[in-house]
């Protein structure tokens, strides 16, 4: 089970699922798969004295196979997924004409405060799960048929950068009839980081690895999901025709990017344009959504992330101020510019997925209605 910890002025009880980690590294019955968020990398190099920002990714996988991982994923190929998903869920309601903006589901901390502050919103969310999610659930049913052989249970820890991820893994919409979940532990980079020093892991020496296949391959659209605009930009590079480069970089430079409380791009799309709204800090939601409501304002995508500068300042990660947000803004960007892959759909486990696992289980695997649960808006 869950196990938690009371924190000393009894406020708050903290899951940590450091003891639950340890113990299925050690259960030879066990299979454990971690997998890491993009905003990780740039954050976790904090605790360590390394240059703020730098991408420590490799140094991740290197550092969970020491310590007797059996697989490291990367849950930027979550969200890529997320993005397959969002974009055809999106294109398609544009088409049908039904009530816009679409607005991200990403966030648990957004999809959270608009259950309890504006529920008529909520059939607006997205119907994706989020990255994590996703991920977590895509690598349960690849090891389906690998535990059929060697018996071994597929366990799933997910480092994030959130606190409200904790709370995401346990909601009643991720749990089965049988008791298992999608994610069986959420770690953030802060507890990462003591875990690490627990394990007397050098991590300044640690070498770099790659993640493990078959996800190994991600794309730069899917590392930028850490940063504010980053899932919008995602999803545009996703939608838009033109797939050259001088596109890609027009894209870069539409609105999306920067630290801004509300941030505005308009993109080309069919015969007319799609707008577009980046949401950076819950107070600035509120704000949006009552410009929508009074009729100021009108949009056709809604990016909304809880933290300001979104994920890359969770409150799982090491604390920093407005610089060390840049650059770790910085060290996602250029983590995409490095990407080989830039655009989601050009992800070759993709194609592999959707030809795949997915076949006849895209709705079962990526997607959730938040809306249908009423016992959730307390
Ligand atoms: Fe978590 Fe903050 Fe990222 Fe939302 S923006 S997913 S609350 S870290």
């Amino acid at each position: 089970g869950q196990c938690a910890s009371v924190c000393p002025t009894g406020a708050i009880v903290i899951r940590n699922c450091t003891q639950k980690f340890w113990d299925a590294i050690y259960d030879d019955s066990k299979r454990v798969v971690v997998q890491f968020a993009p905003a990780v990398r740039v954050a976790l190099g904090d605790e360590f004295g390394l240059e703020p920002g730098t991408n420590v990714a490799g140094k991740i996988v290197g550092a969970l196979r020491k310590m007797g991982v059996d697989e490291v994923y990367d849950t930027t190929m979550g969200a890529d997924l997320t993005v397959m998903e969002e974009s055809k869920e999106f294109v398609k309601k544009y088409k049908a004409g039904t009530k816009l903006p679409l607005f991200t589901s990403c966030c648990p901390a957004w999809v959270k405060y608009a259950e309890h502050t504006h529920p008529e919103l909520v059939e607006q969310i997205s119907t994706c799960k989020s990255p994590m999610q996703i991920f977590s659930a895509v690598i349960k049913e690849h090891f389906k048929q690998v535990q059929a052989v060697d018996g071994k249970e597929t366990v799933v820890f997910a480092i994030m950068p959130c606190t409200a991820k904790k709370d995401e893994q346990v909601r009643p919409e991720f749990i089965y009839e049988d008791g298992s979940r999608d994610t069986d532990g959420v770690i953030t980079t802060q507890e990462f980081a003591s875990i690490l020093k627990q394990a007397g892991i050098v991590f300044e020496d640690i070498d770099p690895e790659a993640a493990d296949m078959p996800f190994g391959i991600t794309s730069g659209a899917g590392v930028i999901f850490g940063v504010t605009g980053g899932v919008a930009e995602a999803v545009i590079r996703r939608v838009v025709d033109d797939k050259s480069n001088n596109m890609l970089h027009n894209i870069a430079y539409t609105g999306v990017r920067g630290m801004d409380g509300i941030k505005e791009a308009s993109i080309p799309y069919g015969e007319g344009r799609v707008k577009i709204a980046v949401v950076n800090g819950l107070a600035n939601a509120e704000k949006l959504i009552e410009q929508i409501e009074i009729g100021e304002a009108e949009y056709d995508f809604v990016e909304v992330m809880a933290c300001p500068g979104g994920c890359i300042a969770g409150a799982g990660q090491p604390f920093t101020r407005r610089e060390g947000k840049e650059e770790r803004a910085k060290g996602l960007y250029d983590a995409d510019k490095l990407s080989q892959v830039k655009r989601s759909e050009e992800n070759p486990v993709m194609m592999a997925l959707y030809g795949g696992i997915l076949k006849n289980k895209i709705h079962e695997l990526l997607h959730v209605d938040y809306s249908k649960r009423e016992e959730n808006v307390k």
